[in-house]
C-alpha cells in the first residue's frame, strides 16, 4: 500500500501531515511512503530528508496515480479531488460538519474519506491520533505570543531604575485544549490571568494553572455531549454578552477560543464591549474563520485597530504559523490513526470499531458517518421543500 503527502496550497498554510520522522514507523507496518515534492517546505523539511528516509519524492501527477491513501493537512485543493479515483482514500481534517458537501462529493467519486476531527476524543487508546488538541495546544501558545507581542506594554511585572511597570491583565474566553494552553502561556510570561467558559468544569483546569475563573450569573452551565459545549439560546447569549463586557472592559489582552462543533461561533466581545475597552487593548479572535468569530468585526488573517485604538487579530489557524511543531505533533497523530487502520499492509475499513466509526465519513460511495450524514440530509430536505435542487 501506497501512503503518500500531498503539499498543502491553503492560504497561509505551512504545515504538512507527515514529517520525515514518522517515515520508518509507517515503512515497518510494509507501507511506501510518496511525498509530493516541496510538501515540507513550508515546515522546514526538505526534499531531501524525506528522501533519507526512506519515501520516494514524487510530482502531483505520480502522487495522484501511485497513492492508496493520500494525506493531507486540511481541505485538498481541486486539482486533488478532480485527480482522486474510486478506492483511494485521503485522510486528513476535513472538517466534515462545516463542509459536509466535501464528503458528498467524495463519496459520488468512490473515495474513502478519513477525518481526524471525527475522532472520539476521550476514549484513551484515541488520545495519541487527537489532531484537534494537538493543534489547539500550538495555537494556543501561539495566541499568548501574539498577545504578548502585539501589546505595547509588558506581560510581567519589572522593576527597573525606569520605574515600575504593572503586569498584563490577561483574559482568556473559552478554556478548552487552546484556551488552557493560552493561560499556561500567559502565565509563564507573567501575566495576571483570567478565564471563563460556559462548561463550569473548566474552573478547577483554569486554577491549577493559576488563573482565576470568572463566574457569571447570567448564564448556567452551557455543558452539551462529549464534553464539548452547546450551543446558547438567543436570550443566553445576549445576558452572557452584556455580562461579559464589564470583565473585558477591565483587561488588555483578551484571547478567544470558543467553539460549538459544527456550528458559527459564538459572538463573544461585541461591538459595544469592543467600545468598552482601552486604547492599546489587544483581542486575539481563535475562533476567527469563514463561518465568523468570537469578536464583532474581526476578519480572519487580518489585524485591524478600531476608531478607539483596540487591536483585533483574526487568528483562526495559529497552529499553521507555528508549522514544525504543529507538523510534528499532526504526522504523530496522523501516522497512529493510519497504523491502527492498516492490517497486512492493506486499509482495513471497519465502522464497528468505536474510533473508526467516528473518522471514517465516507465510503464504498455513501456518507456512512452519521452526523455528516444527517446534515446532507437535512440540507437536501431543506432543498427539496424549498423547490431548490439538492446537492
Ligand atoms: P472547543 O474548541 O470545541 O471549544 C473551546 C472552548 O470554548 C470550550 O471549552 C467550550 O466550552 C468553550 N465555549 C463554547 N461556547 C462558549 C461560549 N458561548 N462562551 C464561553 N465559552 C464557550 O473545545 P476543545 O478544546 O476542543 O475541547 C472540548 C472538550 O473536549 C473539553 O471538555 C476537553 O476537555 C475535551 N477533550 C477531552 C480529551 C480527552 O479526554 N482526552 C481530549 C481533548 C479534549
Amino acid at each position: 500500500m501506497k501512503v503518500a503527502v500531498v503539499k498543502e496550497s491553503g492560504p497561509g498554510e505551512r504545515r504538512v501531515a507527515l514529517v520525515p520522522e514518522m517515515i520508518a514507523r509507517l515503512r515497518s507496518a510494509g507501507l511506501d511512503v510518496l511525498v509530493e515534492s516541496g510538501a515540507g517546505d513550508g515546515a522546514w523539511f526538505a526534499d531531501s530528508t524525506y528522501a533519507e528516509a526512506g519515501a520516494t519524492v514524487v510530482s502531483r501527477e505520480e502522487l495522484l496515480a501511485g497513492a492508496d491513501l493520500v494525506l493531507t493537512v486540511g481541505r485538498p485543493d481541486e486539482q486533488i479531488l478532480d485527480g482522486l479515483r474510486s478506492g483511494q482514500a485521503i485522510l486528513g481534517m476535513l472538517n466534515p460538519l462545516a463542509d459536509p458537501g466535501l464528503a458528498a462529493t467524495l463519496a459520488a467519486r468512490g473515495v474513502t474519506a478519513i477525518s481526524l476531527d471525527g475522532l472520539p476524543r476521550t476514549l484513551s487508546r484515541a488520545q495519541g491520533m487527537d489532531a484537534l488538541s494537538s493543534q489547539a495546544n500550538v495555537a494556543g501558545y501561539k495566541a499568548a505570543l501574539l498577545g504578548a507581542a502585539t501589546f505595547g506594554r509588558f506581560f510581567p511585572m519589572l522593576t527597573t531604575a525606569a520605574g515600575t511597570a504593572r503586569p498584563a491583565k490577561v483574559l482568556i474566553l473559552g478554556t478548552g485544549v487552546a484556551g488552557l494552553q493560552a493561560i499556561g502561556t500567559a502565565r509563564r510570561l507573567g501575566a495576571v490571568v483570567s478565564a471563563y467558559d460556559v462548561r463550569p468544569q473548566t474552573k478547577t483546569e483554569v486554577q491549577s494553572l493559576g488563573g482565576t475563573f470568572i463566574e457569571l450569573t447570567s448564564v448556567s452551565s452551557a455543558a452539551g455531549e462529549g464534553g464539548y459545549a452547546r450551543a446558547l439560546t438567543d436570550e443566553e447569549r445576549h445576558a452572557q454578552q452584556a455580562e461579559l463586557a464589564a470583565h473585558i472592559a477591565r483587561h488588555d489582552v483578551v484571547i478567544t477560543t470558543a467553539q460549538v462543533p459544527g456550528r458559527k461561533p459564538p459572538l463573544l466581545i461585541t461591538e459595544d464591549a469592543l467600545k468598552a475597552m482601552s486604547a492599546g487593548s489587544v483581542v486575539v479572535d481563535m475562533g476567527s474563520g469563514p463561518l465568523g468569530g468570537n469578536v464583532a468585526g474581526s476578519v480572519p488573517d487580518q489585524t485591524i485597530v478600531t476608531g478607539n485604538g483596540v487591536t483585533i487579530i483574526g487568528a483562526g489557524n495559529l497552529a499553521a504559523t507555528v508549522p514544525g511543531a504543529s507538523s510534528a505533533f499532526l504526522a504523530r497523530n496522523i501516522s497512529a490513526l493510519v497504523l491502527h487502520m492498516v492490517a497486512d499492509g492493506a486499509l482495513t475499513i471497519d465502522p464497528t470499531d468505536e474510533i473508526q466509526a467516528g473518522v471514517v465519513i465516507t465510503h464504498d460511495g455513501a456518507v456512512i458517518q452519521p452526523a455528516t450524514a444527517a446534515l446532507l440530509a437535512e440540507a437536501s430536505h431543506g432543498a427539496d421543500t424549498s423547490g431548490g435542487a439538492t446537492p
